[in-house]
């Protein structure tokens, strides 16, 4: 059914039975859907984030982003005050989000090269009246792996609740929101579930979603009552539902359950990241990042330095091949990017590199 395999985190590559979902209408109102489908979905993206029983979970229309505006529109409170880590765009998403917004915030940079300054951080902490802090998991724009361990810890000794943009990272790398003491993770339908791109996803703590009533800066975008319909009315989206989208991400679920779980989907991944770089390597290819920042999600490397380099030879050439590939996002450095999550597998991967090898663009 594909034309080519995206290597793009989102929309990635899909597989068929996952499209075939789409195929029937469904009814925003009728059990078959709200019960059978959105309920069912809403408890798998509980249990694959924890065992406990303190959290729930929300759908949100939109793209990732909205999910990420609807919880910080909904979630700092007029006395709240928010530190935004930012090591790339995401980062630098949510930090235009607040101020779009006109939330009580400050913004903490770094390269986007760099990982986040864990004393830096807690320095700022210990000297301003932080009630929440938000950070991106995998930063997308460099494929950069964040230590959410670390972060979490210093949330814990500060007592400031934690925000997580686990968007390209939830599903394809196993993490527990509890023992994280996560306040709100965010992700979205076309990521490393596998769904089809959307809507976006948010798993809180319940007395944290509960703590957003009244506070929302949006209508559409309202946190509390989005979840508040969903919950009291037996999984009803409060505006249409983006009915053929959620049937597919069910399918997407039941497809990654019969994976093996997130466990096993991490490890494909990383078996697929890892052969990427191994073989980019072997042909000359530099990756942006030191091995022990990468992601299992995606991965910079350096553009070739050869003057007859130009990236859309490379990339209509490789799309011609069927392999789409992904532009640099990275500031102050030429790259382009390889992302290996989605319906990819190891021997794609291998197909790829013969690909890169044999067809020399520049
Ligand atoms: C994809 C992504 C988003 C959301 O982007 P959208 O274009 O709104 O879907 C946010 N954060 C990260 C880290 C992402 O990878």
């Amino acid at each position: 059914m594909n034309h080519y395999l995206l290597l793009t985190p989102g929309p990635l590559t899909t597989s068929d039975t996952v499209k075939q979902a789409m195929l029937k209408d469904w009814c925003t109102w009728d059990d078959d859907y709200n019960i059978d489908v959105v309920q069912k979905i809403r408890q798998t993206l509980v249990s694959l984030a924890t065992s406990s029983n303190d959290y729930s979970s929300v759908l949100m229309q939109g793209s990732g982003t909205s999910s990420v505006e609807s919880v910080l529109g909904s979630a700092i409170l007029p006395n709240d005050k928010l530190l935004v880590i930012n090591n790339g765009a995401y980062g630098k998403r949510m930090a235009e989000i607040c101020q779009v917004l006109g939330l009580n915030h400050q913004v903490l940079t770094f390269k986007e090269t760099q990982a986040p300054d864990i004393a830096l951080i807690a320095n700022t902490l210990t000297s301003g009246d932080f009630s929440h802090l938000a950070m991106v998991h995998c930063e997308t724009t460099t494929g950069m792996l964040n230590p959410v361990e670390a972060i979490a810890a210093l949330c814990d000794e500060h007592k400031v609740r934690f925000i997580l943009d686990a968007m390209s990272s939830f599903g394809g790398i196993t993490m527990d929101v509890a023992q994280l003491n996560i306040e709100f993770l965010i992700s979205s339908a076309n990521k490393c579930i596998q769904g089809v791109p959307g809507f976006g996803f948010v798993i809180g703590k319940l007395a944290a979603i509960e703590r957003c009533k009244g506070n929302a800066k949006s209508l559409s975008l309202d946190l509390y009552d989005q979840w508040h319909t969903m919950e009291h009315a037996n999984g009803k989206w409060r505006f249409t539902s983006p009915t053929h989208v959620v049937r597919a991400f069910g399918q997407a679920l039941l497809e990654l359950e019969q994976e093996g779980g997130v466990a096993a989907r991490q490890a494909r991944y990383q078996q697929n990241q890892q052969l990427l770089c191994h073989g980019m390597k072997e042909l000359g290819f530099e990756p942006l990042l030191p091995v022990e920042m990468h992601s299992p999600i995606i991965t910079s490397f350096y553009s070739p330095s050869a003057p007859e380099y130009d990236f859309n030879r490379f990339y209509q050439g490789l799309k011609a091949l069927g392999f789409v590939i992904y532009p640099g996002k990275v500031s102050d450095a030429d790259c382009f990017r390889i992302g290996n999550i989605g319906e990819v597998y190891p021997e794609d991967i291998k197909r790829l590199i013969a690909a890169i090898a044999q067809a020399k663009y520049w």
